[in-house]
């Protein structure tokens, strides 16, 4: 018996805390965890201005169609200094432009009619229509961004609104991949009588970066106790550590080992899932040590589950998990009792509402059916067979379309 699916999922995000912090430019801020809280240095807006482009006017003299004398032109950056609106006249304003003096209502250009330096306004005005106030967005000294908000588009937007050029944020990971085994060649090289190309490297090292990390590739540890040394105590040196394969119960599989030689408390060894059995976690300090499983459905699996979350954690974030959305079966599935499945899958909508069926062999050699799935369908360890009909939970993968 392993551990279950949530509790080790649990405790890895237990011993797992934020890294310390940096500054960095605005425009490398985007998917980063601000980590200050960010005071309005102004008002926004700074000023009354016009919404729409326009005539400023008194609303007190647009009842009904009226015709207003025409006396400045405010563009957008322009000054009001000097201007005034006064009874019976107005003054043509861009979008942005401020509030002139006596002004209280913008008219849309749409809805007025020019003829000579006068204005018909067709419509009727209300006070304060078209008009963007000062101070009604953000107050001076007010939280505008607050520290633990993940930055977006939105967030860039108001920090560069104040011009803020830098900001401090948490710092993202240096996780280290060392893959092991004697069979591995390196990507480009030629893969003789038993060999394989080493992929897993590559594909974690791009969930890395998809996860927000900083992949340092450490290449190949061999099956034997002195090269893993040398590997681990190298990965060691990083803010996380993440193996691949050498951690099941084989005679080659050392990493376990080594990694207790090279002062390395192991938390746990083996979970009740499929795939992805034989995965292990460590710490050495507060080093998290991630030994996921060799084949290469299993890593990325296990990756997914356990070690982005522990990755998004350490980067600061609040939320660290995919969320998991009920999705209708379109077709019956088995699996045996005893340990939580990740049924690769492909999703679709129908009216709004998901529906899963299996990407095809699960078997976790194949990798195949993983290219296939933009999903994975989580089926609880207690359960065996499930009906077509019957509601599943499923995780989206990276799914930007459905
Ligand atoms: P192991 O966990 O060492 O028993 O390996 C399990 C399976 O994963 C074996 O078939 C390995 O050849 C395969 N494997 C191990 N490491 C890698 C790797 N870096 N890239 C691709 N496949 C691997
Ligand atoms: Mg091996």
């Amino acid at each position: 018996m392993g551990l279950a699916f949530e509790e080790a999922r649990t405790l890895i995000l237990e011993n797992i805390t934020a890294l310390g912090v940096e500054r960095v430019h605005l425009l490398n801020a985007a998917g980063r965890v601000l980590a200050e809280d960010v005071a309005a240095p102004w008002d926004l807006p700074r000023w009354d201005n016009s919404a729409m482009d326009g005539y400023a006017v008194r609303a007190a003299d647009c009842h009904g169609p009226h015709a207003l004398r025409v006396t400045g032109y405010l563009p957008a950056g322009g000054r009001a200094d000097g201007l005034e609106v006064t009874a019976g006249t107005a003054v043509k304003i861009m979008t942005g432009a401020p509030i002139p003096v006596g002004c209280d209502a913008v008219v849309p250009v749409e809805e007025t009619e020019a003829a000579g330096d006068e204005v018909l306004i067709k419509a009727a005005v209300a006070t304060g229509d078209h008009i963007r106030f000062h101070g009604e967005d953000v107050r001076v000294g007010s939280l505008a961004v607050p520290a633990g908000t993940v930055l977006g588009p939105p967030e860039i937007n108001m920090l560069a609104t104040f011009s803020q050029v830098f900001v401090t944020v948490i710092r993202r990971p240096r996780v280290a991949i060392l893959s092991t085994g004697d069979e591995l060649v390196e990507l480009g090289d030629t893969a003789g009588a038993g060999q394989i190309v080493n992929s897993n490297s590559l594909s974690l090292a791009i969930a890395v970066q998809e996860a927000g990390g900083e992949p340092l590739l450490l290449g190949i540890a061999r099956d034997n106790v002195a090269s893993l040394r040398e590997k681990l105590a190298q990965g060691l040196t990083a803010d996380a550590l993440i193996t691949s394969a050498g951690v099941s119960a084989g005679d080659c599989d050392l990493v376990r080992d080594v990694l207790a030689e090279l002062g390395v408390q192991q938390l746990f060894w083996k979970i009740d899932i499929k795939p992805g059995r034989p995965t292990a976690f460590g710490l050495k300090g507060k080093t998290p040590v991630f030994s996921l499983p060799g084949n290469p459905v299993s890593t990325m699996v296990t990756f997914e589950n356990f070690v982005r979350p522990a990755l998004l954690k350490m980067m600061g974030r609040r939320h660290v998990l995919r969320p998991l959305l009920r999705a209708t079966l379109r077709e019956p599935a088995q699996k045996k009792p005893g340990r939580v499945h990740f049924m690769r899958v492909t999703v679709t909508v129908e009216d709004g509402r998901l529906s899963v069926a299996s990407s095809g062999d699960q078997n976790t050699g194949i990798l195949q059916t993983m290219l296939r799935a933009n999903a994975i369908a989580i089926l609880p360890a207690d359960r065996a067979s499930f009906e077509a009909g019957e509601e599943v939970m499923v995780q989206l993968l990276d799914t930007p379309a459905l």
